[in-house]
């Protein structure tokens, strides 16, 4: 009998053949058991290589690599010899990549397929538009590709899409798919939906290479079944349907990722898909205190189809979450992070014990902000980092051009961003001259009436260009009002509209930059002292950026092992435990999302998995926190507490979203 399991951990440890289900409630184990029956299996003879395990993210991949080898090593660290068998762990997606790298050529692809990015996807998406002669306007290639998207992810084939198009532009779309489809594979690439959807596809229509994959392993071990769309669900179906050894674990609490696709039902109803299937209740979290698993327990219960579960406390003691309420949201992460810095210079907290929890993906700018300033080492992890997204970068660009025009990176940037009418052939020409003349590419920029061979319209684009940022150039005013002006004579909003037509993406847009404007405000708003008087407040803002600004946390999975606090969304929180968790911004509006209230259906049950996600993320010590006010687009707005604290608490009749009258103040302009 293994040891460090219970009886429920070992029964399922045990049961070595035949389909089975771990059904249970957040750190109770789960994946505990996949890593422990993972290594069991190779004790009662199986071959390492026989064993196929699928983990939500390269990370947890890794470490149950790690883990299942010390187990086999009577739990000693040892360097596993060249060529000896391991078990094939990975996630979907790169399981997918090595199945497509052996038979792609099947379905029409090289082997050497390249995985395409979103600028080559809009390309094609461009390219595939004009060849169905889709009337300007009637769908842009980011609404091609947000549709495509949701028909893959439900494994829809371009010939199917015409039969389920409902409205004009889903007709259209439909069209269009095909094209796209045809242009990728013409260019050998793949999307990122496709390694799954291909695989699915494959394994549908070549019977034979689907048992040839699935006889290559004699165990398929499933974490996280919960989150599995159509083709995750498919693709696992037909690996293990000839020797059904089949072991998924998961949490019908904790699915989060209902907006990519994923169904629920499938760890649901996994008994009627495989009718022997045994199924394994754990209910003892040995991962938090008791006063953390009770906010969980009674959060929980709020949510309205769910399978009864059980979560008890296998650890005693501990202290009550606190709830932390601030001025405004720059005082919170001050405060938050303070908080941490404290601890760790007062106790044996290390930075990696302490994880900051947030919704949505502005939240951040602040914390990092603060980090920095308090010099506290952190790693920002399934998220960008904020001056790396792509609009932030586009407007930061216009922003160092109108201190510096002669900044070729950034000229070169956003000189066709948003389209202006300077193509290609365009900037070739005028990169040459500059070249050629030995001046920077913006003096052949202004002095375009010189250039040859450039088209009426490119011409037009480049005075426009020049003669905004002269006239950004003259402003030293507070920079709050130079953002705001980039953003509006840019037109980036319009371009942010051209891109992503999903609203869900446009919001996330918009609100970062949103941030931009928030960063220079609370610049303006700050009288240092050690400010030259004399110099443009610009100038200051961007050098403040420019210090504390990225390129500094590429590697971001060993800094996470060295001693880091780590800054992550509830999303990519998922499995991962932590000492201390700071679950910020809880107010409605972030959690739950704004979006999911409007919406009025059950996404707000997924809000509230989501917050269950990342109470149960804690061991010791949990800390919700929230702003009274927080700035959007500049201006500081009143905030009402999240329900979910209420619920949490047991004091769900009092949320204030249930009385009416308090929800004028909510977005009121202060
Ligand atoms: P989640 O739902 O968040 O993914 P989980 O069910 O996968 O959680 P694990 O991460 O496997 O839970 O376990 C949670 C914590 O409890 C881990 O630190 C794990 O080592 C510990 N743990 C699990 N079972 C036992 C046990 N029987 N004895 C001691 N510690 C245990
Ligand atoms: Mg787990």
């Amino acid at each position: 009998m293994p040891a460090g399991l219970n009886p429920a951990q070992q029964d399922a440890v045990m049961t070595l053949r035949g389909p089975l289900l771990v059904l249970a409630g957040a750190g109770t184990g789960k994946t505990r058991v996949v890593t422990f029956r993972i290594a069991q299996l190779i004790k009662s003879g199986v071959a390492a290589d026989r064993i196929l395990a699928v983990t939500f993210t390269r990370k947890a991949a890794g470490e149950m690599q790690e883990r299942a080898a010390e187990l086999l090593n009577g739990g000693k660290r040892k360097r596993r010899k060249r060529g000896t068998p391991k078990p094939e762990i990975s996630t979907f997606h790169s399981l997918c990549v090595r199945i497509l790298r052996r038979h792609a050529t099947h379905l029409g692809y090289p082997e050497k397929f390249t995985i395409a990015d979103r600028g080559d996807q809009e390309s094609h998406a461009r390219t595939a538009l004009r060849e169905i002669r889709a009337p300007n306007d009637a769908l842009k290639p980011g609404d091609l590709l947000a549709i495509i998207s949701q028909w893959k992810m439900r494994s829809v084939t371009p010939s199917q899409a015409g039969g389920i198009a409902e409205t004009d532009r889903e007709h259209l779309a439909a069209s269009a798919y095909r094209r796209y489809q045809n242009h990728l594979k013409n260019s050998g690439s793949v999307d990122f939906d496709d390694l799954l959807y291909l695989t699915e596809e494959l394994f549908r229509k070549f019977p034979t290479l689907r048992r040839e994959e699935a006889g290559r392993f004699d165990h398929v071990l499933v974490d996280e079944y919960q989150d599995t769309n159509h083709s995750q669900y498919e693709i696992v179906r037909g690996l293990a349907m000839g020797h059904r050894n089949l072991c998924v674990v998961g949490d019908d609490d904790q699915s989060i990722y209902s907006w990519r696709g994923a169904e629920v039902t499938h760890i649901l109803t996994f008994n009627k898909d495989w009718p022997e299937a045994k199924t394994v209740r754990l209910e003892a979290n040995y991962r938090s205190r008791k006063p953390i698993i009770d906010y969980a327990n009674t959060l929980i219960v709020h949510n309205a189809h769910r399978h009864d579960k059980v979560l008890r406390p296998a650890k005693g003691g501990g202290e009550p979450p606190r709830i932390m309420q601030y001025k405004d949201e720059l005082t919170e992460a001050k405060e938050v992070v303070f908080d941490i810095r404290r601890k760790v210079e007062q106790t044996k907290l290390r930075y990696r014990d302490v994880a900051i929890l947030f919704r949505t993906n502005e939240q951040p700018r602040a914390f990092e902000a603060e980090l920095r300033a308090q010099d506290v080492p952190y790693v920002l992890i399934g998220g960008m980092s904020f001056y790396d997204r792509r609009e932030i970068r586009d407007v930061m660009a216009y922003m160092k051009l109108a201190a510096n025009p002669d900044d070729e990176p950034s000229l070169l940037r956003v000189l066709n961003t948003p389209p202006r009418g300077i193509g290609d052939t365009a900037r070739k020409r005028m990169m040459e001259q500059a070249v050629s003349r030995g001046v920077p590419l913006w003096r052949v920029v202004a002095d375009f009436a010189n250039v040859e061979g450039l088209t009426p319209a490119a011409k037009k684009g480049c005075a426009a260009l020049v003669q905004m940022v002269e006239s950004w150039r003259k402003d030293d005013g507070p920079v709050e009002r130079l953002v705001n002006r980039v953003i509006d004579e840019a037109r980036y909003r319009q371009e942010l509209d051209r891109i992503y037509p999903d609203p869900n993406e446009r919001d996330a847009r918009l609100a970062a930059l949103g941030e931009i404007v928030n960063a220079a405000a609370s610049y303006d708003a700050k009288d240092d002292d050690d400010d030259d008087p004399t110099a443009r407040p610009l100038d200051g803002f961007l050098e403040e950026i420019a210090l504390g600004g990225p390129g500094d946390n590429n590697d971001k999975e060993s800094q996470l092992d060295q001693n880091s606090v780590a800054l992550l969304t509830l999303h990519a929180a998922k499995g991962l435990e932590f000492p201390h968790v700071y679950l910020v911004g809880m107010e409605e509006g972030i959690l739950p999302h704004r979006r999911s209230i409007e919406a009025e259906n059950e996404s707000i049950d997924e809000e509230r998995r989501l917050a269950y996600v990342g109470v149960t993320r804690a061991q010791d010590r949990l800390t919700l926190s929230l702003a009274l006010t927080r700035r959007k687009w500049g201006k500081a707005r009143d905030t009402l507490p999240s329900r979910f604290l209420y619920e949490m608490t047991g004091q769900a009749e009092r949320a204030p979203h249930r009385h009416p009258k308090n929800q004028h103040t909510n977005g009121r302009r202060r």
